[in-house]
């Protein structure tokens, strides 16, 4: 997708004429450039970028194109985050963002800049359509979004708690499954809700994948309808017609065994929801799950940061963190603060046990056992030839500790901390995402791709810290100098 030309106030000082003399070419001296693939990293050499595409790599001459002097600084791919939600303000429900239009207008501003401040130039929104994200894509200085289409149960997770009165409309390419046996709500034609009719739609719509969901209950429930074995593989097969991927919503060990058993594209969460008291070894039907799902090749996305973004709400210092300053404006974090914000956090204080676990455990208690089950499994999949795939879910739910693009750096953390390697992680970021979701023109820096790259002032492939020091995001072809991203 072409972005137009940036006003001089968003670009670095020595850029600013950039747009009035030929804004289209820029040239890039002397970078190391980091293959993303195998995690090397070369020796000095220019790179020129046209119409918003990498022309040329090699000892070249700038021309008349705007000069960035990448002496010292490594180049890298623009990040893909294949996992996100960008309707609507994290922490903020439908009723308060009606009673706050500009604390929403000025968050929604800065949104966008808050992904390429943290260096993520493609996101996939995983429940969203053509018509939600145009205005995201009509942003001059945003991330291209792509979406998939979410297939979810007739009655299942998530829909089962909007009021069957408008239900089916809000989530209109929901599947019947033959196999549930569920009544037919009046007005409903079975034959549009296949998973043939709802690939189509799907896939005219304009979405790279479909997400569907197996959850039957949160904590001690299980009784939500799921999609069976034989439903699951009728829709991999059907989306595999449009070249669309199925990824399933699955975090616990019932729902990632029945993804493993049908084949599903990916699975869009970590395993955090099994048995074993300790959870940090994992034995018996976890690992036998774990083992099928590396077998088969099917791709995790960890999502670790899901968990954390509960948790973290009841931690009583969240709100002071700098790095929350530089995502998102003052306005919003004072207002996460507030009343309105903690209301989310005291309702979490409330949960079954949670308040004494707290008084007597410590805030970040509650989430233990499920943080370290995810990194249990994360880490199995990662020593034992499991394809990771690198989804942020951000916002995982309504809250304010999974900040845009702030959210998808401490997943990078969350990554390390079970074991990943640097490289493998800028891997999965770049070329892993761009080739899952079919981005042909991305994930690598070679002639012919698109121009969206990143200059960090250290070396990603040695430590993750490499991600705070993104010093340009290159947008289109278009430099945009880090700090002029920030909310600050
Ligand atoms: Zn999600």
């Amino acid at each position: 997708m072409s972005k137009t030309c940036l006003p001089p106030v968003l670009l670095g000082l020595l850029l600013a004429p950039l747009c009035a003399s030929g804004g289209d070419r820029l040239f890039i001296r002397d970078a190391r450039i980091v293959d993303a693939v195998d995690g090397s990293v070369g020796a000095r050499q220019d790179v020129r970028i046209e119409g918003g595409r990498i022309a040329a790599i090699g000892d070249l001459e700038p021309g008349d194109a705007a000069v960035i002097d990448g002496d010292g600084l490594y180049l890298v791919p623009g990040l893909i985050d294949g996992h996100v939600h960008l309707d609507g303000v994290p922490g903020m429900d439908w009723d308060q963002a009606q009673a706050n239009p500009e604390l929403v207008a000025e968050a929604l501003q800065q949104i966008p800049r808050a992904w390429l401040y943290h260096g993520f130039t493609t996101l996939v929104d995983l429940n969203s359509n053509a018509e939600r994200l145009a205005a995201w894509n009509a942003e001059a200085v945003a991330p291209t979004a792509y979406h998939c289409g979410a297939a979810p149960v007739m009655d299942g997770y998530p829909t089962r708690f909007l009021p069957e009165a408008i239900r089916y409309r809000v989530a209109p390419w929901f599947l019947v499954d033959p196999a549930a046996n569920r009544p037919i709500p009046e007005g409903i034609d079975p034959a549009e809700h296949t998973p043939a009719a709802v690939a189509q739609a799907i896939a005219d719509d304009g979405a790279v994948c479909i997400k569907t969901h197996w959850e039957d209950g949160f904590g001690a429930r299980n009784d939500w309808p799921v999609p069976s074995d034989d439903l699951l593989r009728a829709l991999v097969e059907a989306g595999a017609a449009h070249g669309m991927p199925v990824l399933l919503h699955a975090n616990s060990l019932p729902a990632q065994a029945a993804g493993a058993r049908s084949g599903v594209g990916a699975l869009v969460h970590g395993l955090w929801a099994w048995e074993e008291v300790d959870g940090t070894t994992p034995t018996g039907a976890v690992l036998d799950t774990l083992k099928l799902l590396a077998e088969k090749g099917i791709p995790v996305q960890p999502t670790v940061q899901v968990l954390y973004g509960e948790r973290d709400l009841l931690d009583p210092h969240y709100l002071e963190q700098p790095a929350l300053a530089a995502v998102l404006p003052a306005s919003l974090l004072d207002w996460y603060a507030g009343e309105g914000g903690q209301a989310l956090g005291e309702r979490l204080r409330g949960y079954p046990g949670f308040a004494d676990k707290i008084d007597n455990e410590g805030w970040q208690a509650p989430f233990v056992p499920g943080i370290a089950r995810v990194v249990a499994a994360t880490r199995w999949l990662n020593e034992n030839s499991g394809v990771l795939l690198f989804g942020s879910d951000t916002p995982s739910d309504l809250t304010y500790a999974n900040p845009p693009g702030l959210n998808a750096r401490m997943e990078m953390d969350r990554w390390i901390e079970a074991g990943v390697a640097p490289a493998r992680l800028l891997r999965a970021m770049t070329h892993d995402n761009a080739e899952f979701f079919g981005f042909d023109d991305l994930g690598t820096v070679a002639p012919g791709k698109q121009a969206d790259l990143l200059l960090l002032a250290a070396d990603p492939t040695k430590d993750v810290s490499a991600w705070d020091r993104i010093e340009w995001v290159i947008l289109d072809g278009v430099p945009i100098g880090r700090d002029s991203l920030s909310a600050q």
